[in-house]
């Protein structure tokens, strides 16, 4: 029988770390190889089912990086931009794919990541939800089919903790918009209104977040024009759909040429 792919997680206590674990434990296409958490985490030194309220898994929760990726095929991270950079660095070495849902990258940070990738397969997604990546394609032929007669709008929902907005989907949408377009989205992004902000300037892409309670992800895409409205919605009810993509992101990387990739590539879309 062929040993299965083993796949690490960081941030193995996060909300979708924890998503991430059990969705590896329960697929007989991959096994949990090791998990990783920051330094001075209560979790670092447990076993992982344990520390999750379960029974014990057989791994311990590390805070040493390269010592277990030195054992996977992947690595799977959904944590925070500086962690993700100095992750990217460390599977390159181990030549470990490495599946990246963190958002909030800076251009600096994206372009340590493109380092990296030179040496391995790097799949980077601000959601790795088939029905936002569809919505994503979408949003470009409604944005290629309209003109700037109407207004686009990227409104997002999120859960109180989230650290970062607009959120990295509403980014994408926002992208996705400009590219149908054939605008530069830096050069018409409206986000944060607050004030006497003047009147709405044609062509603007405007971003509005909601942040409250434990909504996992809504995402609306509003072209408004005079008499008319077209609104194109995603709802995320649970996180597990963004761990199912993540997971396949990794499988599907295993015997890819180094290089970056996006959830596009892995779904075929
Ligand atoms: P969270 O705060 O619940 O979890 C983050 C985890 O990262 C924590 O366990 C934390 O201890 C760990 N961490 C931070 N720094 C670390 C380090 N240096 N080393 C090891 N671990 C470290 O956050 P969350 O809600 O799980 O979201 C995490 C990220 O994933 C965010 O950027 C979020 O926007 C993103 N996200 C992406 C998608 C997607 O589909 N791409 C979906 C949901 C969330």
């Amino acid at each position: 029988m062929t040993e299965l792919p083993g796949i690490v997680i960081t941030g193995g206590s996060g909300r979708m770390g924890q998503m991430l674990i059990n969705t590896v434990l329960n697929s007989d296409k991959a096994k949990l190889v090791g998990v990783v958490d920051r330094a001075g985490h209560d979790w670092v030194g447990q076993d992982i089912g344990v520390a999750m309220g379960g029974a014990a898994v057989g791994v311990t929760v590390t805070d040493d990086p390269v010592q277990v990726f030195a054992q996977a095929q992947a690595v799977i991270d959904f944590t925070s931009p500086a962690a993700t950079v100095e992750f990217a660095g460390l599977a390159a070495q181990a030549r470990a794919v490495h599946v990246i849902g963190t958002t909030g990258l800076t251009e600096d940070d994206i372009a340590a990541i493109g380092r990296a990738a030179r040496h391995t397969r790097i799949v980077r997604a601000g959601n790795m939800s088939l029905g936002v990546n569809l919505l994503v394609k979408l949003t470009q032929m409604v944005a290629e089919a309209l003109d700037d007669d109407f207004d686009i709008e990227v409104i997002e929902a999120h859960h109180h903790h989230k650290v970062d907005a607009p959120s990295g989907t509403a980014l994408m949408l926002g992208e996705a918009a400009a590219k149908g377009r054939g605008v530069n989205l830096n050069d018409v992004s409206d986000s944060g209104r607050d004030g006497i902000t003047g009147a709405r300037t044609k062509g603007d892409i405007g971003f509005s977040a909601i942040r409250g309670g434990d909504i996992v992800g809504e995402h609306d895409v509003l072209f408004a024009a005079a008499g008319e409205r077209i609104v194109l919605r995603h709802l995320a009810t649970d996180r597990a759909i963004f761990a199912r993509g993540a997971v396949k992101a990794a499988l599907w990387g295993l015997d890819k040429d180094p290089g970056e990739y996006d959830m596009f590539d892995v779904l075929g879309l």
